[in-house]
């Protein structure tokens, strides 16, 4: 028994689950599928469904009216098909697209679907009264753009005198030629419109039409209604035998259903667009499938028509271009690259100003750098020029320094006037020598030669005369003294001699020669020129002063004895 029961319930479990839970809607277009107008508004039901509804199941159906219209027999058989399918697949809503669809549903749907909500599209003959006992029904009147087409070719061609609109002998084609015959006589009543002529023509061949078009005289332009099929049933293909007639007629045709007349060399005029009829058409049903009581959804009067046209053909009549709407719609206009890839080149040319201003930015760094680089060199050069100069004058200082250093050394170790070595340089010298004495050294003996009564000759012949005296006796003992020996003025009218003798008499001859020339001397008036000469040999531990002490005494002792003598201590 349990199992039994659980076996049921998962059988209905997943039935449940996979049963139909999205709407069935129905659309049943007037046309073919092929006809470009039903194409459109399918497809705009489609994209709205999709668009508000996930899931759904769309049936369309096609009555196939442009090839069937006033086919009695037809229609039966149609009723009877739709009755067949539909009962096993009940639509939640219908969708009736254009006049003959909604005449269709009109006269049948309460026997196909009993009570099933039915919201129309694109009706353009709509009579309220027709709905009076319809409160499941409501949609979209197309309505037909005569009167503002009219206007519209009035202002577009305002020498126009003539409009021809076309219309055919179907049920629905008389509709639109009994509202266009209502508009004629309204125009005669008015002065400014009954310049115009309107004429309606309802009844040709397509052969005739064309041919009636070909006279057409200028200043005409040509509005067209609607044609499906000619007085013979010819059925009117607007993609194959619109632009035949067109080719036929010397002036522009105008028309007012966007998607079958756009792209057939019609000229342009107000617009509408099966798709949006489609997809607000869809919005309806959607709101009504949600829950809003169809009967409180009013029927809306009238389709939006928009300004459309055919860029080539409005060339082609040189229809001056600012006689059109403002919001008009051009389709074929041949766009500058500007306007195709505008955000292209406006991101380009961005881009290339941004890198053009990077550019000159671094160009202008650069400038300024190169700049810096030469003050700085130029800097620097004179910057060097200026150090040359200044060590060269420093060098030149020094040399100058160095040769007055050399001057003032020679004038601290000169005796100016005799032109001898001085006392400083006797005595520097005398040190040299003892401290460089060693004991395999020759003998260095020091001698201290003095003027006899010199005090004499100054007194006696002026002091120029002695000064010349002093000069005469350096001169001598220079001239005959040896390479090793040296003379220097000591002081007054005194001179020091440094000797190095290898024998002890040696230095004492030379001193007895020197003194022995001086007496041969004779200055100016000073006839007797003597000199005392002092000695003495250097001994073990002499020092500077204990030499010079005992050369003193040896001098003194010259003096004593009687001068022009040596007297060696
Ligand atoms: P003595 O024989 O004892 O040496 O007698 P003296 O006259 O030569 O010696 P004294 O010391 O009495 O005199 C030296 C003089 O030498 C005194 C001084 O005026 C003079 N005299 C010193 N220096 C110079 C000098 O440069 N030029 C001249 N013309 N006379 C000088
Ligand atoms: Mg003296
Ligand atoms: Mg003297």
């Amino acid at each position: 028994m349990w199992i039994r029961f659980l076996l049921v319930f998962f059988w209905l479990v997943p039935a449940a689950a996979f049963a139909q839970s999205h709407p069935i809607v129905l659309l049943i277009n007037s046309y073919d599928s092929q006809y470009p107008w039903s194409e459109a508004l399918t497809r705009g039901v489609k994209d709205e469904f999709s668009a508000t509804i996930p899931d759904y199941d769309l049936h369309v159906e096609y009555m196939d009216e442009r090839r069937f219209l006033d086919d009695e027999q037809y229609h039966r058989l149609l009723v009877d098909l739709l009755k067949y399918k539909y009962r096993r697949y009940t639509p939640e809503i219908i969708i009736a697209g254009d006049d003959l669809a909604y005449n269709f549903m009109l006269e049948h749907a309460e026997t196909l679907f009993p009570g099933t909500p039915v919201v129309f599209s694109g009706v353009n003959v709509f009579d309220p009264d027709a709905l009076a006992d319809k409160p499941n029904f409501t949609g979209i009147q197309e309505g037909m753009e005569i009167q503002g087409n009219l206007a519209l070719i009035r202002q577009l061609q305002p020498e126009v005198e003539r409009i021809v609109l076309l219309g055919d002998r179907t049920e629905l084609g008389q509709r639109m030629v009994r509202r266009a015959l209502a508009i004629k006589a309204q125009w005669e009543t008015d002065s400014a419109k009954s310049r115009v002529q309107l004429d309606i023509w309802d009844d040709f061949t397509l052969r005739e039409l064309n041919e009636r078009v070909k006279v057409l005289g200028k200043n005409t332009a040509i509005l067209m209604m609607a044609i499906h099929m000619d007085n013979e049933g010819t059925y009117f293909s607007y993609r194959y035998d619109l632009p035949l007639l067109a080719k036929h007629s010397p002036v522009p045709i105008y028309g007012m259903w966007g998607t079958l007349l756009i792209g057939n060399c019609v000229i342009g005029g107000l617009m509408n667009d099966p798709y949006q009829h489609g997809r607000n058409a869809t919005k309806i049903a959607v709101r009504i499938l949600n829950g809003t009581p169809v009967e409180t959804i009013p029927v809306k009067d009238k389709a939006a028509y928009a300004p459309v046209f055919d860029y080539p053909v409005l060339e082609n009549f040189q229809i001056d271009l600012d006689r059109l709407p403002p919001d008009s719609k051009i389709v074929g206009k041949p766009v500058s690259y500007y306007e195709e890839h505008m955000a292209l080149v406006n991101t380009t040319v961005a881009v290339v100003l941004v890198l053009l201003g990077i550019i000159s930015a671094l160009m202008v760094n650069i400038y300024q750098r190169r700049r810096a680089q030469k003050q700085l060199d130029e800097f620097n050069h004179s910057l060097e020029t200026l150090v040359e100069r200044r060590t060269q004058e420093l060098d030149a200082r020094n040399q100058e320094l160095k040769k007055a250093s050399k001057i003032l050394q020679s004038l601290a170790y000169t005796d100016p006037l005799t032109g001898l070595g001085n006392r400083r340089a006797g005595a520097s010298e005398l040190k040299a020598r003892i401290e460089r004495r060693q004991d395999m050294e020759p003998l260095c003996h020091v001698a201290l030669l003095d003027i006899d009564f010199f005090k004499q000759i100054n007194d006696t012949h002026g002091h120029p005369a002695g000064d010349a005296v002093l000069c005469a006796v350096g001169q001598v003992l220079t001239e005959n003294i040896r390479a090793t020996d040296r003379v220097y003025r000591w002081g007054g009218e005194e001179f020091l001699l440094l000797m190095t003798c290898q024998e002890a008499g040696e230095c004492a001859e030379l001193l007895q020669r020197l003194r022995t020339q001086i007496t041969q001397l004779s200055v100016g008036d000073v006839e007797r020129i003597t000199i005392s000469i002092g000695t003495a040999a250097f001994v073990g531990d002499d020092s500077f002063d204990s030499i010079l002490h005992r050369v003193d005494q040896a001098l003194y002792a010259a003096k004593h004895n009687g001068r022009n003598q040596v007297v060696a201590f």
